[in-house]
């Protein structure tokens, strides 16, 4: 499923030869590449883009690992001739067909993105970066982002007929450390305003947070400043400073308009494939934590939830329970059983562990009567190690895991800088490249409880922005007993649907993300003609598949729309995919 899409080149004799959208530089240089830059594969693969992992340059060329002297002569032939390459790792070799020079390295600091034609989308505030390189334009070299002291941190270079994009900021480490974060092995230091007290010697996600809670937060818009008098309680006295942009996806956003505005210069398609089903530019999850398993409790859930209008996620916490009736009124409200793995120490089995989770898994399984539970969320955001957990969830069957999110008033928003699903990175050294497991993020718990009101709508905003899924939490002991916090799940309910986000269980954003994941989307050139060829694995109803703005399509049934999509215009083919091949002739 993770599985990195691979073409092989094709021979320069075949008749339909690829338009080759992109190549993964395959680099002839040995020794140990750097353990984020396999992560390119999995960027690409969100984004639907077949590529080609070659030595053979075609389309936009990726390189993502330090390349030898030779491939650098290679490189400089190809951009010469027209080609277009986008650098995501110190440029070494390349620096002098980059147009640059390498300078001191960077461990983490703010990049400040420079307005240009290369950008179709800026983000809304500087981004977070993780390692990387200063970088010295030479006078014809265009700077497209700076690190704090005014070094370039992002470039881009016209060489021959051709060009050249670099990002000196390591933007696949960025991607993984902000959105895996560090190992948790000890309580995180707490923000210095008191609104994050992350020092509650309970072992959790944020711990190991990437994002710098004094310097990546902002408060919601109109909302401040902090009272003096601040203290952390419930609800909360004010609004406070929150993760307001989602840095990872951004970075992400980044490479990939750096990709598209690459192929636009290099006379390359490069087509990709709708997050969401056509017409969908973002989506929302609601999910239900059953703390307490008061009965009344999940009958003030379920009430509440009819009242929305939204389908859940209800992870079942261990111990106790609710007893059959309302389990089986949670099934037949159409809500997903999940499991609400307890670590928690109030318990025999609550604790962190293989055996652990594994009885509490059978224990949810017999409560439900639900056998394959495919969605988990850790109670209060339990975490410890870096992906052991991914290999517990791998064991059981559970494919998507929604426990990395905030647990204080002063982390809700993007603490781990995403709005999108992903195949977490594994340990460098282990068996695997990606864990099969998706990441999906939590955003914020009980509104007008755990987060002040204001944060709704920076969440969906920013999840909106990133064509990503906005995810609330809601407990049943509030919507019972907190008619602010009952409202506001109404309220959140109805805002999302105006904008247009549907209400999606995390069992079926789980099972569209693998669904798509099976299609490959690729343009080649028969003849005079251009062909769309969509490979899917399975059928897929209502895929939506970005070309260039202004192509016309003869083929299959399909509808076309005009989008914005990452600030650029799009053509949106919608289609039902049927497994197999399906072709379209497009002409401009
Ligand atoms: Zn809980």
């Amino acid at each position: 499923m993770t599985t990195p899409q691979t073409v092989d080149p094709a021979p320069e004799t075949d008749p339909t030869s690829a338009m080759a959208g992109v190549t993964l530089w395959a680099s002839g240089r040995s020794g140990t590449p750097s353990p984020w830059a396999a992560y390119a594969t999995e960027v690409l693969a969100h984004a639907g883009i077949a590529h080609t992992t070659s030595s053979d340059p075609r389309g936009v060329v990726l390189v993502t690992t330090p390349v030898t002297a030779d491939d650098a002569a290679r490189l400089a032939s190809f951009v010469a001739d027209g080609g277009a390459l986008v650098l995501a790792t110190a440029p070494g070799a390349l620096a002098a067909l980059a147009g640059v020079e390498e300078g001191a390295t960077v461990r983490t600091a703010q990049v400040e993105i420079v307005p240009d034609d290369a950008w179709t989308h800026l983000p809304p505030r500087p981004l977070r970066a993780v390692g990387g390189v200063e970088l010295t334009p030479a006078p014809s070299t265009r700077t497209l982002a700076t690190w704090p002291g005014g070094a370039a941190a992002v470039t881009v270079h016209t060489h021959g007929d051709g060009v050249v994009l670099t990002f000196g900021a390591d933007l696949l480490q960025s991607v993984v450390r902000i959105q895996q974060g560090y190992a948790v092995t000890a309580d995180g230091a707490p923000a210095s305003d008191g609104t994050a007290p992350i020092d509650d010697d309970i072992l959790k996600a944020e711990d190991g947070m990437a994002l710098d809670l004094e310097t990546d937060r902002a408060l919601p818009p109109r909302e401040g400043p902090v009272p003096a008098n601040y203290t952390h309680t419930y609800p909360p006295p004010s609004a406070v400073p929150m993760f307001d942009t989602p840095h990872a996806d951004w970075w992400r956003s980044l490479l990939l308009q750096a990709t598209w505005f690459a192929a636009e210069r290099s006379g390359s398609v490069v087509p990709w494939l709708g997050y969401w089903p056509a017409g969908l530019s973002a989506i929302a999850h609601m999910s239900h934590d059953s703390d307490g398993n008061s009965p009344e409790d999940g009958r003030a859930a379920l009430d509440a939830f009819a009242d929305a209008d939204v389908q859940v996620t209800w992870c079942q916490v261990f111990p106790g329970g609710y007893g059959p009736e309302i389990y089986e009124e949670i099934t037949a409200a159409g809500h997903e059983h999940a499991l609400h793995y307890n670590a928690m120490h109030d318990a025999d089995l609550a604790s962190w562990g293989w055996p652990q989770i594994r009885a509490q898994y059978a224990w949810a399984q017999a409560v439900t009567g639900r056998e394959h539970i495919v969605s988990n969320k850790n109670h209060y955001t339990r975490w410890e190690g870096w992906t052991e957990f991914y290999t517990w969830c791998e064991r059981l069957g559970i494919e998507i895991d929604e426990s990395r999110g905030p647990s204080k008033q002063g982390t809700v928003g993007f603490p781990f800088g995403t709005a999108h699903v992903s195949f977490p990175l594994a340990e460098d050294g282990s068996e695997r490249t990606f864990h099969d497991v998706l990441n999906l993020p939590l955003h914020t718990q009980d509104l007008a409880w755990a987060g002040h009101a204001s944060i709704r709508d920076v969440i969906l905003d920013g999840a909106q922005e990133q064509h990503g899924v906005a995810h609330f939490l809601f407990h049943g002991p509030h919507l019972n007993i907190r008619p602010l916090t009952r409202a506001a799940c109404l309220e959140l309910a109805d805002e999302a649907r105006r904008r247009g986000m549907e209400w999606w269980t995390a069992e079926r954003i789980n099972a569209w993300e693998r669904a798509r994941r099976g299609v490959s989307v690729e343009v080649v050139a028969d003849g005079e003609e251009l062909v769309l060829r969509v490979s899917s694995d399975a059928s897929v109803a209502g895929a939506a598949i970005l070309l260039p703005p202004g192509v016309s399509v003869a083929g299959p049934p399909h509808a076309l729309t005009g989008v914005t999509r990452h600030g650029r215009k799009f053509t949106e083919l919608a289609a039902d995919l049927p497994a197999g091949t399906t072709t379209w002739t497009l002409a401009r």
